[in-house]
């Protein structure tokens, strides 16, 4: 045990910390402002008018990036930016953010601290939809170029800046036909980055440092329909069985019965990566899988979080059946959604659930269409050195380490145009600051939006230079 612990190595690039450039004093302002066009889609539509406005807005306030670099607007709304290389022997880089919302409820408006829509700034915080999720990174990548084209920055390989509209519905006509454009045009990216993990403080028991966390990998998505045909009836004489019942008992199945937890593929990287940062004892642990392997596994499953982490998870979602306190209806339906991780597929997860149900009674269908995981992409790419090193410079306190991204994010649809995908938002934040993410009082701390920018300079320096 004690060699293992001894061999349990730093996987951490030892990079001297940069200094930071300091950033243009309006940067914050022009991020504020943009938080005050309610660029929402929601389910089937889009707020026209706001991103009419909005898109407006965008190119008034980078000028140099409107007028130097080549744009292309995509089905309106969405936007691609070129900045060519000076060798094109080299793949380009693709920078990607999402310039849509998800709306605030009406009753939720009074939840937050300044109005949702306001871009109030104020005790050194930005404040509104989209302060995290997601107009921070598009507004701090053209901050990153506006400063470079500034500094006149000449980078080596391309870089293309790619921004969807439609990322909260699915990117149909964003992400999906910007990517299916790239493929057509030939081009192949050296690596993609999109939003998807951050910097996280306080993030695991026995280490203290912040950890950069990299998504390689984000998991699928699928919602399966079961639905039953049975014998309906008067209640005052049921049958041993009823079509409620046999539903209710399936749905138990599933719970009781989830996928089986495995500490492999990223999740077992994020434990080579962190595990020897750790305090002694829980280092000694990690480093002893082969004899802890039962134990951590517990601990992973006893919070939800950390369950999502190593198993396809299993949620619920809809129950549908009878009409009347009196009749035992003839037809149930339910909804179960599941969150594939990477190694298994839409197939797999029907076939492991027709078997934990094992009842013919019980349909089982795909609900709507689903998506199967993300490949999973290299710890050894140039993508992955690149942002691991920058991390250290612009973070140096931090541990960096991959991990899997359990949300969908627009960069899966461009897995046609790069092996090496990554999801990572340079913001240094605690869990509690995530929660603004969909939910009330989103907000970004000033001095993190600086960071922000300043990790993009350096990252597209790094990156092309
Ligand atoms: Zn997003």
């Amino acid at each position: 045990m004690a060699i293992n612990t001894l061999r349990f190595t730093s996987k951490q690039i030892a990079v001297a910390p940069v200094k930071l450039t300091p950033i243009d004093k309006d940067a914050v302002g022009r991020f504020a402002t943009s938080l005050q066009f309610p660029t929402i889609s929601n389910s089937n539509w889009i707020d026209t008018i706001a991103f009419d406005q909005f898109i407006h807005y965008l190119d008034s306030s980078f000028f140099l990036v409107d007028s130097l670099l080549e744009k292309e607007v995509i089905n309106d709304y969405s936007l691609i930016y070129k900045w060519p290389g000076r060798n094109a022997q080299l793949k380009p880089i693709l920078l990607i953010g999402h310039t849509d919302v998800v709306p605030v409820e009406e009753k939720a408006f009074s939840e937050w601290k300044a109005p949702p829509f306001s871009g109030k700034v104020e005790n050194g915080q930005i404040w509104g939809r989209g302060a995290l999720d997601d107009k921070i990174a598009v507004f701090s990548l053209l901050e990153a170029v506006q400063h470079l084209l500034k500094a006149n920055f000449q980078p080596e390989r391309s870089i293309y800046l790619a921004f969807g509209h439609d990322e909260e519905i699915s990117g149909a006509n964003g992400a999906t036909v910007m990517a299916k454009k790239f493929k057509e045009e030939g081009i192949e990216f050296e690596f993609v980055l999109d939003e998807g993990m951050v910097v996280l403080e306080e993030a695991m028991a026995g280490l203290d440092k912040p950890v950069g966390l990299i998504g390689i990998a984000e998991k699928g998505y699928v919602t399966l329909n079961l639905s039953i045909n049975y014998h309906g009836g008067h209640s005052s004489t049921p049958e041993k069985s009823t079509t409620l019942g046999i539903m209710s008992k399936a749905l138990s199945r599933l719970e009781e019965n989830p996928f089986p937890g495995k500490i492999d593929g990223s999740a077992k990287l994020l434990f080579d990566y962190v595990g020897p940062e750790m305090n002694f004892p829980i280092n000694v642990v990690v480093a002893n899988r082969w004899l802890f392997n039962g134990l951590l596994k517990r601990q992973l499953s006893s919070a939800p979080a950390t369950n999502a982490l190593i198993r396809t998870t299993t949620a619920i979602t809809m129950i549908d059946g009878g009409l009347k306190d009196n009749v035992i209806p003839s037809q149930a339906e339910a909804k179960v959604n599941f969150r594939i991780k990477p190694g298994e597929t839409i197939e797999t997860v029907i076939a492991q659930v027709k078997q934990t149900i094992d009842d013919d009674r019980i349909e089982v269908s795909v609900f709507e269409s689903g998506r199967n995981p993300s490949k999973v992409s290299s710890t050894e790419s140039f993508g992955f050195q690149i942002l691991h090193s920058t991390i250290k410079e612009v973070f140096p306190e931090s541990v960096v380490s991959p991990a899997l991204v359990l949300a969908g994010t627009d960069s899966r649809h461009y897995g046609i145009v790069s092996d090496n995908i990554y999801r990572f938002l340079p913001v240094q934040v605690k869990i509690e600051s995530l929660h603004g993410i969909h939910g009330n009082n989103e907000y970004v701390d000033i001095e993190d939006y600086e960071k922000c920018i300043q990790f993009f300079i350096q990252l597209i320096q790094n990156a092309t230079e």
